[in-house]
């Protein structure tokens, strides 16, 4: 083998991915057709259950000291241009208040991290960098993956570059190769749903002043999305730097933006527009996340309606589900059956975002919908349409930034990994397992058992897990550490498998009398 997974796609959610096998001692070769991460805006909202994942990556100060300051509000308004009055504001909190609130509560209900504002092109060089720390991960930009066969053993894929086509054998290939994903193409996989919805352009603006004089709201920067009430579901959103701007808009031509851009400012400001390209709103899922030892993650898998900033983060939980799966088989403790349960588990969280992130265009849809073109007049024509849509877009433009019940909520229902699994039909704000573990802090707790999930029985006979007896052997640098058992004389294994998949954290437990730790710190 050249290498034990070929990761196809340096996005946030390929980097994610190396990073994450890289740390768990996985030998990864990541290889991406651009011949370096370009400049060009796309996510820029790292919500919290990313960051909690960054968290433990060890990332989240990285991740945040090349992000947004932690002063800015997240504010959102709608207006008709930025020198007048919003028709609506709409306030969210900085990291800083946030980080507040977060302090003020340890009942469990509260994320452990806040959200981060990083644009795509700060976070994937600050990604693709830590990759090229780990002496087992091999970043290749530059290279693009061209076809693959698979067999029983592995996967063999032919790869282009500067110096020709090659082949790369590998044990797993996985696809994190975006929309238009070439892997998910081989493998015959469709994405079905509602495609192509809208046409905008995005275009990106350097303006050094205008953060420091936009005239509405309190204190610095005032907001991060602008949403002018036009018909052509203009909006302007606030990069990192704080200096970078990118407006989107439904235009004929990328000459058009810079007018529009203007209009939408509305106080004279240097600017220059860097670059303009058009993309499209998807709201599309993958019937599979892969077949035999090819896997898919990220937008090569779902495609949402970006605000609302379910995109990459989507993906970034595909990312980190998959990679101690992958790590857990390679390395022995993982179970014939294991890399099973990655769509199992994954593909619900896709479908139900999708699903959130419907939910919130419809509501910026009704809204848009109320544009009138007297909108702007001073008469009473123009204040009735006004006044329309403030009251509509009060309700309606909410539900694309409120969304921590996706973010946070998800539960992996019918996982065959997790036990206690079964459907509900009621709603419970205390988590159970197959979700996401609340953020209270238990670090260093010696018999904390939050969760009991299996047995060794269990997970034995369903070959989750690899028999203890193996774990035992030449595997010894995956296996967790002993402790002393309140059951047995003897010092038994305390587990990481299961209390990964429920809260992705370091804690273990004893499979046999379920003492156990949760660590969400490290
Ligand atoms: C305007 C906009 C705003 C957004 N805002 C947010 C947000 O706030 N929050 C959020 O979570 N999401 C947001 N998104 C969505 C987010 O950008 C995507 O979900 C995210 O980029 C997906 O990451 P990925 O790694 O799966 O795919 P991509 O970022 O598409 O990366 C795929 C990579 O694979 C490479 N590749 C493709 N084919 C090959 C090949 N054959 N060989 C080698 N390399 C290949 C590509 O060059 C690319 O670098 C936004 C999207 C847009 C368009």
């Amino acid at each position: 083998m050249d290498t034990e997974v070929l990761i196809v796609g340096a996005g946030p959610v390929g980097l994610t991915l190396a990073y994450d096998l890289g740390r768990r001692g996985v030998r990864c070769t990541l290889i991406e057709q651009k011949q370096a991460p370009a400049f060009l805006p796309k996510m820029e909202r790292c919500n919290a259950r990313s960051m909690e994942m960054f968290r433990r990556l060890g990332l989240a100060d990285k991740i945040r000291r090349a992000g947004l300051r932690s002063d800015v509000p997240m504010d959102v308004f709608i207006i008709l241009a930025m020198n007048q009055p919003p028709l609506v504001s709409q306030h969210y909190p900085s990291v800083e208040e946030a980080r507040a609130a977060i302090r003020a509560c340890n009942d469990g209900t509260q994320p452990l991290e806040p959200y981060q504002l990083i644009s795509q092109y700060t976070l994937e060089p600050l990604l693709k960098a830590e990759c090229e720390t780990l002496p087992n991960v091999s970043v290749r930009y530059g290279c693009e993956f061209v076809s693959f066969e698979q067999d029983a053993a592995g996967v063999t894929a032919q790869v282009s570059s500067g110096s020709g086509t090659r082949t790369i054998r590998a044990a797993y290939l996985v696809g994190c190769d975006g929309g238009a994903s070439t892997v998910r193409k081989q493998l015959g996989i469709t994405l079905r749903g509602e495609g192509n919805l809208l046409e905008l352009h995005q275009a990106l603006f350097r303006c050094d002043e205008l953060f420091d004089r936009i005239p509405i709201g309190d204190g610095p920067g005032h907001g991060r999305h602008y949403h002018v009430a036009d018909d052509r579901a203009t909006f302007l959103i606030m990069q990192d730097s704080t200096r970078h701007w990118t407006l989107h808009a439904v235009v004929d031509h990328s000459e058009e933006m810079k007018d529009l851009f203007e209009r939408t400012v509305a106080i004279p400001v240097r600017y220059e527009m860097l670059s303009c390209a058009p993309w499209r709103m998807n709201l599309l899922l993958a019937d599979s996340y892969g077949k035999g030892r090819v896997f898919l993650a990220g937008d090569a898998v779902h495609l949402v309606v970006p605000t609302g900033g379910l995109g990459m983060n989507t993906g970034v939980g595909d990312a980190i589900d998959l990679s101690w799966k992958l790590a857990a088989t390679l390395q022995g403790w993982g179970g014939p059956n294991l890399l099973r349960s990655y769509e199992i588990e994954r593909r619900q969280v896709g479908e139900r975002n999708v699903g959130a992130s419907r939910y919130a265009s419809l509501g910026r849809r009704k809204w848009r919908a109320q544009y009138r073109p007297e909108i702007r007049d001073p008469t009473p024509a123009g204040a009735a349409a006004r006044e329309n849509l403030i009251a509509i877009a009060k309700v309606e433009q909410p539900k694309s930034n409120e969304m921590i019940g996706a973010e946070l909520g998800y539960r992996y229902v019918d996982s065959p990994i997790v036990v206690g699994t079964g459907r509900s039909t009621h709603f419970a704000t205390i988590a159970r397992p197959p979700g996401r573990a609340p953020a209270c802090r238990m670090c260093g707790s010696p018999t904390a058992a939050p969760f009991r999930i299996a047995s060794r029985r269990d997970t034995r006979s369903c070959g989750l897990a690899a028999p203890i007896s193996t774990r035992a052997g030449s595997n010894r640098r995956s296996d967790p550490t002993a402790h002393r058992c309140r059951r047995s004389t003897s010092r038994m294994p305390l587990r990481a498998i299961f209390t990964n998949t429920i809260s992705s954290c370091c804690g273990r437990i004893c499979t046999s009398c379920g003492a156990g730790t949760v660590c969400r710190t490290t």
